[in-house]
């Protein structure tokens, strides 16, 4: 099969479009022909080889962390999936024997692979996974919008409607609205009846995050979001917010939420450490969560919605998979909005 490649981590120079082995199913086993995947931020990591993933595979590795095809062989024992069936896998590759995984927390297992991180991830004609790692995708949703859309929407719901326990009528700030999981955690938010305050760093975001769905905006480089959440919450603040960058904007958070607010913390690119006053977080009764892995029931329940047009992939840009470097130029750029898409 065509494979991007890395031999070595650095920059998008390291793709290399090359011929691999086909991968052979083995008992329990499900080879899936990809026709989409989705570049993710991790994988800029997982390339430049940072960012805590020591954990990672030998080279050469295939990154990937989304993919989404048809089932075209499969390994002794399998009896959910035939041979043309429409799927797509949840990223974590869950053992299905740990205590999480039996008690239906999947997304906390203690002894799981990564798709793309520590198994071969979908920049690939094909990719192997576990029968259990695959949701079926509805005829209505097309293999682009699938790898696009699940992973974003799977997270935002996890984060927002499962840990924080965002009700209808209460006020969200999503920050760094305008990136592959915010653009999307908008609409989740809205889709659920809550007031959405849409954090962005560029203008031309701006006017995007409105038509997903955002009641308000806040530059938050012309602005500061204090001074923004102030404004638009008559200084009452939010309910809940869900936040991917951290680093000094975490510290600002705190000062946006009301009494009992809560914040969903899904991601660290900002910075991995972050001075806290703990004094405003006891006092003002505030709980920081970490979340934002997801399950394929999650992944199910998102696809449901995506197949009756009520949650709407964000394709910022397709590439063939011979120009992932292409790609991974673009998100490194920063001068996108939703997700960039690769096509075997
Ligand atoms: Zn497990």
């Amino acid at each position: 099969m065509k494979a991007i490649t890395i031999h070595q981590h650095g920059g998008p120079d390291e793709l290399i479009f090359e011929e691999v082995p086909d991968p052979i199913p083995g008992p329990g086993e499900v080879l899936l022909r990809v026709h989409a995947t989705s570049l993710n931020h991790v994988d800029i990591d997982v390339r430049n080889g940072v960012a805590g993933i020591e954990f990672l595979q030998s080279l050469p590795h295939i990154m990937g962390v989304d993919a989404a095809g048809e089932v075209e062989a499969v390994g002794f024992g399998v009896t959910r999936w035939n041979i043309g069936d429409r799927a797509m896998p949840h990223f974590m590759l869950s053992c299905g024997r740990c205590g999480n995984c039996r008690a239906a927390k999947a997304n906390i297992c203690t002894d799981s692979r990564i798709l793309g991180l520590t198994a071969w991830g979908g920049y690939a004609e094909k990719v192997l996974v576990g029968e259990n790692h695959l949701v079926a995708l509805p005829d209505a949703v097309s293999y682009e919008d699938a790898a696009a859309g699940v992973t974003p929407f799977a997270t935002a719901w996890e984060a927002m409607i499962d840990t924080a326990k965002l009700q209808a009528g209460e006020t969200i700030m999503v920050t760094g609205a305008g990136g592959g999981v915010g653009s999307h955690a908008v609409q989740v938010a809205a889709l659920a009846g809550a007031t959405v305050i849409a954090a962005v760093g560029a203008e031309d975001k701006a006017k995007r995050v409105t038509k997903m769905g955002a009641d308000h905006v806040i530059n938050y480089k012309s602005e500061g979001l204090d001074t923004g959440i102030n404004r638009i919450t008559n200084g009452e603040g939010v309910d809940a917010i869900i936040d991917g960058i951290r680093g000094s904007i975490l510290q600002d958070c705190l000062k946006c939420l009301k009494d009992g607010g809560r914040i969903a913390v899904i991601g660290a690119h900002g910075g991995e450490h972050v001075d806290i006053d703990m004094i405003e977080l006891f006092r003002k009764h505030i709980s920081i969560l970490g979340c934002g892995r997801s399950t394929t029931e999650i992944y199910g329940k998102v696809l449901s919605l995506m197949a009756t047009g009520k949650l709407k992939p964000i394709i910022h840009e397709r590439f063939p998979l011979a120009d992932a470097t292409k790609a991974h130029r673009l998100i490194e750029s920063r001068h996108f909005f939703g997700r960039i898409v690769l096509l075997p």
